[in-house]
């Protein structure tokens, strides 16, 4: 178990990034997760004209600027998703895989990259519908699965699922090159709808030779971001954005929210705000 933080920011974006950065400074002892090796949302903008004091700099150089700032404060990123939060009490747990982490309030600055939900997402959600393959995998054992990967990135947890499972479809949503386990049978096609009655029975996929339909008894979804409120239960969320004040304060106490998740316009330096803002109010939360 890792020492219980002041803060943990969850997403490290320029929300999460400005969020951790105004915490340590008020000299809070903060967690960040988030991985920045990735090529995040931040890193993908050809040239910024709107960030006061950095005209014509790229997202990618905005995204090294960042990794910098958080060096040199001794900010070091977990790479860890965070799948659940749970409120304790008093504190807040964390998890990621096996990973169990702790702190008194939470930031959620997770950005919008879950996208909308497949039909029939919400509704099979625990009843054969997973976005999380340590949380759940075992419930699978000796099933057939199917996985959509959103970034290479997922592919550690589908060799994960590929050891417990009878047969595993993955449908990579990436260009990069698959390099899964020999076990999966990658299926190209763009998923359209989960089926069933009670449980999921069905995965079916748009492609270019036609529809395709896969008999399976569950579907993980493997997503850069989870939607929020699967993240942190009981948080409120009006048209999949968490509601928040001017302080940044969710309708749970101790919980904060920032950057893209909250709402339009999407942008770095509203984003960049908000986590300073939703960072001075955790600080306050904590005194
Ligand atoms: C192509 C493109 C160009 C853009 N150009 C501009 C521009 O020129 N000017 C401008 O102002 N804005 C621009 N934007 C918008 C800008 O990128 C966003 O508004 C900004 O990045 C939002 O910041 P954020 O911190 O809220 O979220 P994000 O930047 O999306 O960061 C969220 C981070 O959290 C991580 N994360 C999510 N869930 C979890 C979890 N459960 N556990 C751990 N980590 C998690 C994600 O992987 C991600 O790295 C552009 C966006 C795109 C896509």
């Amino acid at each position: 178990m890792n020492e219980r933080a002041d803060i943990a920011v969850i997403g490290s974006g320029p929300a999460g990034v400005s969020a951790a950065i105004t915490a340590v400074v008020r000299n809070k002892k903060v967690i960040l997760f988030g991985d920045m090796s990735s090529q995040s949302k931040l890193g993908k903008a050809h040239q910024i004209a709107n960030y006061p004091g950095l005209y014509g700099v790229s997202g990618f150089e905005l995204q090294e600027a960042l990794k910098r700032h958080l060096d040199a404060l001794h900010i070091i990123p977990y790479p860890q998703k965070i799948t659940n939060v749970y409120a304790m009490g008093s504190y807040f747990t964390l998890l990621s895989g096996q990973e169990q982490f702790e702190a008194k309030s939470i930031i959620v600055a997770t950005g919008v990259s879950f996208g909308k939900p497949l039909p029939g997402e919400n509704q099979f959600l625990g009843h054969g519908v997973s976005y999380c393959a340590t949380c759940d995998g075992m419930l699978y054992r000796n099933k057939k699965i199917a996985v959509i990967g959103y970034s290479k990135t997922e592919e550690k947890e589908v060799n994960f699922l590929a050891e417990l499972s009878n047969k595993l479809y993955y449908v990579p949503l990436y260009k990069e090159p698959v390099a899964v386990d020999s076990r999966c049978e990658i299926i190209q096609g763009t998923p359209a709808a989960i089926n069933g009655s009670k449980t999921v029975e069905t995965l079916s996929l748009k492609s270019k030779e036609g529809e395709k339909i896969l008999s399976v008894d569950g579907v993980f979804i493997l997503r850069d971001s989870i939607p929020p409120a699967q993240l942190v239960e009981g948080l409120a969320i009006e048209e999949n954005y968490i509601v928040v004040d001017r302080q940044m304060r969710t309708n749970i106490s101790g919980v904060f929210a920032a950057g893209d998740i909250t709402g339009t316009p999407y942008q770095y330096i509203k984003a960049a705000g908000e986590g300073n803002v939703a960072a001075l109010s955790a600080v306050s939360y904590l005194g």
